[in-house]
Formats: structure tokens, C-alpha cells, sequence
């Protein structure tokens, strides 16, 4: 089937390039930043005005929570 996002099916996040795990993000710094699923581990950019925890994970559908 064809999906919609790319082909990460994995646990995402891991060993990638390393590093700067300091500041958070690295880019976009703006309001908003990344909704959390609590669950799965999926990040969603949150939209400026809906809070995460009125957002679903894509993946699993458990209600994201504030990275
Ligand atoms: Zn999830």
C-alpha cells in the first residue's frame, strides 16, 4: 500500500547524525515546536493554537503530548 510518510518503520529517531542534542529541534525555532506521542514516539509539528493533547498520533492514534 502506499503510504503518506516516508519510509521510516522504524522506532524513528536513533543513531543519526549524532551530536547536537542540545537545543531542541534544531530548526524552526518558533512558537509551536513538536507534539510527542507518549506511546509510539512520533513527533508532529504542532500547530500554533491546538494544543498537543487535542492532536492524535498519526501512527497509533494516542493523544500526543508536549515534546
Ligand atoms: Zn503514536
Amino acid at each position: 500500500m502506499i503510504g503518506g510518510r516516508g519510509q521510516g518503520s522504524g522506532s524513528g529517531r536513533g543513531l543519526g547524525k549524532g551530536g547536537g542534542r542540545g537545543r531542541m529541534g534544531g530548526f524552526g525555532l518558533g512558537p509551536g515546536g513538536f507534539c510527542v506521542c507518549p506511546n509510539c514516539g512520533e513527533k508532529v509539528k504542532h500547530v500554533q493554537g491546538t494544543p498537543c493533547n487535542a492532536m492524535k498520533c498519526p501512527k497509533c492514534g494516542t493523544v500526543m503530548t508536549r515534546g
